[in-house]
This record gives structure tokens, sequence and C-alpha cells, in this order.
């Protein structure tokens, strides 16, 4: 056993039991920390709203053998990010960050993935445009977490999607429009561009990259189709973002 004090998001928090609370997080040295808290449902004081999504906390833990739960001893609230659970459009596009992070698990420490993941809930909560956001987030987030899409060239005959536009028709490969099969969606160049630029540019600039709110749909109808695809199942938060 193994005490641990670190800076963690909250990814999930699930009901254990009568009184207890599972709750997935996320550290910068540690990635994806799985860990039980006792009582966290019955005595509201020890953890004071902590242990919901979204909050950034300095967490103490005693962490067991891999793939045993983590004992959560503390959680001092550093940031709830309460604009974000208080906007539906914000909590719906932060849910899906959430549920990405949760499905596509880093293994191991990272400090990039972390900073992305704070950096993109710092800009969620004060931006207006969440659903350019979420789309930006996606591409780079899947890349850091060894999911890259393939859009920079189709997948038969190698011309430039950018150019072309792309057609995704399900699985691992993007085509140009001649070259596709029936497709689930099509992605315009100008958006195309824009997750090419997303997956690559600093973590800083992801909140300054902007869609139309056509494109926005688009583009997270792709991503949606794709992430699934990769996943093996569907996302469960997806549909709820898009609605607002
Ligand atoms: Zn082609």
């Amino acid at each position: 056993m193994n005490l641990i004090k670190t800076k963690a998001i909250v990814i999930r928090s699930i009901p254990y039991g009568e009184s207890d609370l599972v709750v997935i997080f996320f550290s910068p040295g540690f990635g994806i920390i799985r860990g039980m808290a006792k009582g966290a449902r019955k005595s509201r004081k020890r953890f004071l709203g902590s242990l919901e999504p979204f909050a950034t906390v300095m967490l103490g833990a005693a962490v067991k053998e891999s793939g045993a739960l983590a004992r959560v001893d503390t959680a001092d609230l550093v940031n709830a990010r309460l604009g974000i659970r208080e906007d539906l459009k914000k909590y719906g596009a932060g849910s899906v960050m959430l549920e990405l992070v949760s499905i596509f698990e880093v293994s191991g420490a990272s400090g990039e993935v972390f900073h992305l993941i704070e950096t993109a809930l710092d800009i969620l909560e004060g931006s207006s445009a969440s659903l350019s956001l979420l789309a930006a987030f996606f591409p780079r987030y899947l890349s850091l977490s060894g999911f890259g899409i393939p859009l920079s060239s189709c997948g038969r005959c190698g011309a430039d999607l950018a150019l072309t536009g792309a057609m995704y028709a399900g699985g691992f490969s993007i085509y140009c429009s001649r070259c596709s099969p029936p497709a689930e969606a099509a992605i315009g160049r100008g958006t195309v561009a824009f997750l090419r630029r997303a997956e690559t540019v600093g973590t800083e600039v992801i909140g300054r990259l902007k869609l139309g709110s056509r494109d926005e749909k688009d583009a997270l109808d792709f991503l949606g189709k794709f992430a699934s695809a990769a996943a093996g199942k569907r996302l469960k938060t997806l549909d709820i973002a898009s609605e607002f």
C-alpha cells in the first residue's frame, strides 16, 4: 500500500452500496485512479461536494496493488467548476469530454493529458462555444490516448482529405468521396482542416478554434461514430450534448 497526495480531476462518481462512492480520478502523475470513498454519501462533511465530476481536488489516497480500488482518504476542493454544472450546454459538452477520458484510458502518468483535460474544462466554464471546444478536444484527446483519427489522406487513393473533403463509412478508415463505400457521415473540407489542426495544436490554443454551427454538428456526428467504433460501444453522453 502506497500513500499518495496528488492533484486530480474527478471524472466519474458512482454510488456504491448504501453510503459509499466509487470515484474515478485523473491525475498527472498516476493517470486514472479508481478509488472507494467510504461513507462519502452519509457524511457530507468529510468530502464537502468535492467528489463531483469536473472538480479539481487535492487527493489523498492509499493506492493498493494493481487492479484493486484505492482508498480515498481526503479530497480537498481546489476548483468545483460550478459554471459547468449549472449550464446545460456546458454540462453536456463537458460530460462527453469526461466520458472520453473514462473510455479511452491513458495508462500511467501523463502531465500532458492532465493539462489538456484541466485546460479544456477551464475554457469550457467560461466559454459560449462549447460544441466547437468539444470538437477540438475530441481529436486532441484521442490522439494523446493512442487513437489518432486518420484524417490526413484517403484510406484508398491517398488524396489529401483537406482538399477533397472526407467520407466516413465506419471502422477506422476515412475516404475521399470518389473512393468511399456508402458513408455514414460526410465531413467538409473546412471541418477536416479544423480537426487536423485541433489534433496537433498546443493545448492553450484549442479554445480559439471555431466552427460554424452546422459544421459543429457534422463534426460531432462523425467524431461520435468514430469514437464508438474505436471503443466498441456507443458513447452515452453525446446525444445529450447535441440536443442543446
Ligand atoms: Zn480516395
